[in-house]
């Protein structure tokens, strides 16, 4: 079972290791402590990034963010959808 590399949860459905679950990564933020969310900017793939910084949204193509201080980044997931890699892993 993959293992959440931030809060250790075991995670359901997904394959590649250093993927964070659902709950961390609603705690993303980035390098300024904004709270950054992960879109896929169409059908065909790209990513792109929001990042909420009081009541105005930003969008851009950084996929640098960090969850408890770790650096993560944005992913594309194989079959649709986005995730968030952790780059600091420990097993
Ligand atoms: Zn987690």
């Amino acid at each position: 079972m993959h293992k959440c590399p931030i809060c250790d949860r075991p995670i359901k459905n997904i394959f590649q290791n250093g993927i964070v679950c659902g709950k961390c990564a609603l705690s993303a933020v980035d390098s300024l402590g904004h709270r950054v969310v992960f879109f896929n900017v169409s059908v065909a793939g790209g990513l792109t990034a929001s990042h909420y910084s009081g009541s105005e949204v930003i969008s851009d193509d950084s996929i640098i963010c960090f969850i408890n201080a770790r650096k993560c980044s944005g992913i594309e997931l194989r079959f649709g959808g986005t995730a968030i890699l952790c780059h600091a892993l420990s097993y």
